[in-house]
C-alpha cells in the first residue's frame, strides 16, 4: 500500500466510524446537538469529497468556517485590483482570484476588456514579469493565511536583492486565531469545537490555538487532510466534549510541532506587522491580519498608488458572508446551483477550490442537509 493510501484505508475507517457513533451516543443529551467547525477549506473539500459527513452520528454537525483565503477576501479588494489595472498596472495573481466577483465585475472580466492581468503559479513569476518590463508597474495580489504568507512576502526580499523597483503587493494577509475568536464571540453560531487546519498549524504550532482554547473553553483539534486524519480528529473532538475537556490536541504530529515553524514566522515578522483587517462576512477584526511594515512601504501597493481598499458591495442575495461564518450551509442560499454555479459564480465560495459552495456543488448537491 502506498503511503498516502494508508490514510484512506476503509478497514481503518470502519472502527473510527464506530467510535464516532459511540461518542455521539454519549453526547446525545446535549441540547441542540454538537456543532463542530472545520475551519479550513481544504478540510471542507476533503469532507465532501470522501463523503465523511455521512459517517457522522445524527446529533453531530460539521460546519464550514472562514478558512478559505479567497472566500474571506472582501469585494472591495477586487475593486481595488481592477482600479489599479485601470491605472495601467499589470495585476499578477494566482488563477482563482480572476473569477472572484468584485462589486461590479471580476478581474477576469477586466482582462477580457483589455486590462493587463497575468496568472502566476508562484510569487516569483510576478518578479519575473516586473523584470521583463521595468517601465510597467506590476502589482501582485498577496492574499492568504499563515500557510502561505512567508513565501509570498519573501517576494519583497527578492525584489530588494534583485533591485526591482516596479513591483508592489496588494496585501490581504489574514490570521486564523482571530477569526476563531470572532466565531466564538457570536452567540448565534454556537460552535462547540474546532477542527483546526493542518497547514496553518504547521506554521503557528499548537501554541497558536492555546489562547483561544483557554479563553473560550472549546476543544481545538489539529488534523491532517486525509480522510482518516479527519475521522481521527473528529473522534478526538467528541472525546474531549464527552469528557468535559477543552484543550489543544495535535493529531497531526507527523507534521505539526508545538512551536510550529519559527523560520517562517521570523520571515513574517521581518516584513509585516499586525493590523485590523476586513473579512468578508466577519467585518473588520482587530489584529486579524498582517500588513507591510512602514520601512517596506515602497512595496505596498496601497501606499504606492495612494489608494485604499474599501468594503465593496456583495452581489444581492449572495450568502457567502453567512456561509463563511457557519451561519448557513451553501444549499440554503437561494442562488445555489441556480443563478450561482462554478461555471458562472456569483460569490467567492463558489469560485475557490477550497470554497464551501464549490464543495457542496461538486460532491453534496442533492443530498439532504
Ligand atoms: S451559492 Fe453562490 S451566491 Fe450563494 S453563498 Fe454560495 S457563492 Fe454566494
Amino acid at each position: 500500500m502506498r503511503y498516502i493510501e494508508a490514510f484512506r484505508d476503509p478497514a481503518v475507517a470502519a472502527p473510527l466510524r464506530d467510535r464516532l457513533g459511540k461518542l455521539g451516543t454519549a453526547l446525545a443529551g446535549k441540547a441542540g446537538g454538537v456543532r463542530i467547525m472545520e475551519v479550513c477549506g481544504s478540510h471542507t473539500m476533503a469532507v465532501a469529497r470522501y463523503g465523511l459527513r455521512e459517517l457522522l452520528p445524527p446529533n453531530v454537525a460539521l460546519i464550514s468556517g472562514p478558512g478559505c483565503p479567497v472566500c474571506v477576501t472582501a469585494p472591495g479588494y477586487i475593486d481595488t485590483a481592477i482600479e489599479l489595472a485601470g491605472r495601467g498596472a499589470t495585476i499578477a495573481s494566482f488563477g482563482d482570484m480572476l473569477q472572484v466577483p468584485g462589486s461590479a465585475g471580476s478581474l477576469g472580466e477586466a482582462r477580457a476588456g483589455g486590462a493587463r492581468v497575468a496568472v502566476c503559479y508562484s510569487p516569483r513569476a510576478a518578479l519575473d514579469l516586473a523584470k521583463a518590463d521595468p517601465s510597467r508597474e506590476v502589482v501582485f495580489l498577496a492574499i492568504g493565511f499563515e500557510t502561505t504568507i512567508a513565501p509570498v512576502v519573501s517576494l519583497v526580499d527578492l525584489a530588494l536583492r534583485e533591485r526591482v523597483v516596479n513591483l508592489s503587493l496588494l496585501v490581504s494577509f489574514k490570521l486564523v486565531p482571530p477569526a476563531l475568536r470572532a466565531v466564538l464571540s457570536d452567540p448565534e453560531l454556537k460552535i462547540d469545537a474546532f477542527l483546526c487546519p493542518a497547514h496553518v498549524s504547521a506554521i503557528i504550532g499548537t501554541r497558536g490555538y492555546e489562547p483561544v482554547a483557554r479563553a473560550y473553553a472549546k476543544p481545538c483539534v489539529i488534523a491532517g487532510f486525509e480522510p482518516l486524519d479527519i475521522l481521527y480528529g473528529l473522534c478526538g473532538i467528541l472525546a474531549q466534549l464527552a469528557e468535559g475537556r477543552a484543550t489543544v490536541e495535535n493529531l497531526y504530529a507527523r507534521v505539526v510541532r508545538e512551536d510550529g515553524n519559527p523560520v517562517a514566522r521570523a520571515v513574517m515578522d521581518r516584513f509585516l506587522r499586525p493590523a485590523s483587517v476586513r473579512w468578508r462576512g466577519l467585518g473588520v477584526l482587530p489584529d486579524s491580519g498582517l500588513v507591510l511594515r512602514d520601512e517596506f512601504g515602497a512595496f505596498d501597493a496601497e501606499k504606492r498608488f495612494g489608494i485604499t481598499v474599501g468594503a465593496g458591495r456583495e452581489f444581492p442575495g449572495c450568502l457567502c458572508g453567512d456561509v463563511i461564518k457557519g451561519k448557513c450551509i451553501p444549499t440554503q442560499c437561494p442562488l445555489f446551483a441556480k443563478r450561482c454555479t462554478p461555471m458562472d459564480p456569483v460569490g467567492p465560495c463558489m469560485v475557490s477550490v477550497e470554497g464551501s459552495c464549490a464543495a457542496y456543488y461538486k460532491y453534496e448537491r442533492g443530498k439532504q442537509p
